[in-house]
């Protein structure tokens, strides 16, 4: 398997899959560039090679359909000022213009292409397409972590024409790793920490985590299907009233394979869901009628905490309250910190996953933790056990 540090891209031309999907405002101007410099390492390895790099990406949902308000050129001239250096652009990601613009590239340029879904093949996977796209460069990496659980042309079918010449970028090879060492051979003891709002959205990742994890630690609202599949008054908290079995079913597995179980035991109750409710704690089985539970109490982030502190290896996905709203913001806080203060013990932790991805950079902790993970959808599908297509394109 051929590798970033081991590989020389002098004289060659890199087709890279990288994610410039960034957030702009109404005007098209960035307004996190995140992911944007998370792709300058790769580039600026292949440039240093003497290799030059054609970058494509997708931005927001065109649906197919050329949209002028999501095309990638305000974007590649952001890129142009990470890189402190031009960067070339084609009106199209296949086609006589990208084309041209290819052929001529010389070492130490970089060449950004139009939107990917501006053509409906993208999504669909269609081989015609990522033959033209692969038509482009002499060796492919892909280093858009972010897509990589979709089979789409660029990030995946792609790769079948580049049998002998294909890599992951410094970004995806980062994720890659640190769920390996997560999911992999963890440093024991390893604890996940499970929240957010829907256990429906997270049963596959409780059932694989079940299977490699020494604590788990579920809190936010899908801890309240817990609490009242145990038997529990929940009020009006967030229950999926469908899934009291599931619940019931991932408490017995627990049991069975020996993984110690935390559940909150009080909570941050408000009788209305909103920043201005009126707020309460009481045990998170007796929440009274009308209340609901939406965050998780002193007692639990005690335990929680204490929990925290003796893992060795350590994944957080998902917030243990409605962080986005001051009241119920503690438990997260909480949360964050003290999967900080374990990283800074000598713990691996790795946050995944949108919500709390955004809480630990909300409360400035990011830099505390040992790898944030830059992809939502992929990260949750990566630790539900599945093989990610644009990962597997690229080893097999
Ligand atoms: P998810 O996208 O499933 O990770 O869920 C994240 C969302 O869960 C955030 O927007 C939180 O506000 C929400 N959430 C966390 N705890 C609760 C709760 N106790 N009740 C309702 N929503 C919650």
């Amino acid at each position: 398997m051929l590798t970033m540090n081991s590989f020389s891209f002098a004289g060659k031309k890199a087709l890279v899959r990288v994610d410039l999907n960034v957030p702009q405002d109404a005007n098209g101007k960035v307004t996190d560039d995140t992911r944007a410099r998370a792709i300058v390492p790769t580039v600026n390895k292949i440039l240093k090679d003497g290799g030059s790099a054609i970058l494509m990406s997708h931005l927001g949902r065109p649906k197919g359909k050329v949209n002028p308000a999501m095309s990638l050129k305000p974007i590649a001239e952001h890129l142009s000022g990470l890189l402190g250096k031009p960067v070339l652009f084609a009106k199209d990601c296949i086609g006589p213009d990208a084309r041209a613009k290819a052929a001529l590239l010389k070492p130490g340029e970089v060449l950004v292409l139009e939107n990917l879904r501006f053509h409906p093949e993208e999504e669909a996977g269609d081989e015609g397409f990522a033959k033209s796209l692969a038509y482009l460069g002499d060796v492919y990496v892909n280093d858009a972590f972010g897509t990589a659980h979709r089979a789409h042309a660029s990030t995946t079918i792609v790769a079948k024409f580049f049998p002998n010449a294909k890599l992951f970028g410094y970004l995806m090879q980062a994720e890659i790793d640190s769920v390996g060492k997560v999911l992999g051979s963890p440093q024991r003891p390893m604890t996940a920490i499970v929240g957010g709002s829907k256990v429906s959205s997270k049963i596959e990742v409780l059932e694989n985590l079940i299977g490699s994890c020494d604590e788990l630690i579920i809190g936010g609202g899908m801890a309240n299907t817990f609490v009242k599949a145990q038997g529990g008054q929940t009020g009006a908290s967030l229950v999926e009233e469908d899934l009291l079995d599931t619940a019931r079913g991932i408490i017995e597995k627990a049991k069975a394979k020996g993984v110690k179980l935390h559940i909150p035991t009080d909570a941050v109750v408000a009788d209305a869901f909103a920043e201005n409710a009126n707020t309460d704690q009481c045990a998170a089985d007796a929440v009274p009628d009308g209340w609901m539970a939406l965050d998780i109490g002193p007692k639990s982030i005690e335990a929680f905490r204490t929990a925290i502190l003796r893992s060795k290896t350590l994944l957080w996905n998902g917030p243990m309250g409605v962080f986005e709203m001051k009241p119920f913001q503690q438990g997260t806080v909480a949360i964050a910190q003290a999967v900080a203060d374990a990283t800074s013990k000598g713990a691996f932790s790795l946050v995944g996953g949108g919500d709390s991805v955004a809480a630990v950079n909300q409360f400035g902790l990011a830099d505390k933790i040992s790898y944030v993970s830059t992809g939502g959808g992929a990260m949750l599908e990566y630790l539900e056990g599945k093989v990610l297509p644009g990962i597997a394109a690229v080893r097999d």
